[in-house]
């Protein structure tokens, strides 16, 4: 029951993703969060880092939007100066939100990645959908909000279960 917040993959930072291996199982696409996933979620604008990384993903092949559930003001702010598409109050793990970045990028959900720090909506919407799930851990952690916070105590419950699976 737990297994659909389970990801396909996880990594420490987006940084560590082998984007050829990615291209090897079909993928084309990447339905990225923002949030603690690409940047710290206080974080106004994207870091040099990033924006070299955002570059190197598009010139790779890769169709790239990002998929928010923070509001329009935060993730228009952070978006518009990357010249990449966004969807903002998404409602992860909602289908629609999925269905709609589909759309967006124009790709089947097999052909796609999503990148998330959260099992609750990133993971379980993703996975659900039948799209290729990366877990990346949190940037920054103490800068979550309320509902996120809950959203973390539910994560360590499949945590647990996951570990008790893989020593079965
Ligand atoms: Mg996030």
């Amino acid at each position: 029951m737990l297994q659909k917040f389970v990801p396909r993959q996880q990594v420490a930072t987006i940084y560590e993703i082998v984007l050829a291996e990615l291209w090897d199982k079909g993928i084309r696409g990447i339905i990225t969060d923002l949030d603690n996933t690409l940047v710290g979620a206080k974080e106004p604008l994207a870091t040099p880092e990033l924006v070299e990384w955002l570059k190197h993903v598009q010139a790779a092949g890769f169709k790239v939007v990002i998929v928010s559930n923070n509001k329009e003001a935060r993730v228009s702010r952070f978006a518009s100066p990357l010249g990449i598409p966004f969807l903002f109050a998404a409602r992860k793990p909602s289908n629609l939100a999925f269905r709609r970045a589909l759309q967006v990028i124009g790709l089947d959900a097999e052909q796609t990645a999503v990148l998330g720090d959260q099992m609750m909506t990133d993971v379980l919407g993703g996975n659900r959908m039948g799209l290729h799930t990366i877990l990346v851990q949190p940037i920054s952690p103490a800068d979550e909000g309320f509902f996120t916070r809950i959203n973390r105590r539910l994560e360590k419950i499949v945590i647990r279960w996951m570990k008790k699976q893989s020593s079965k």
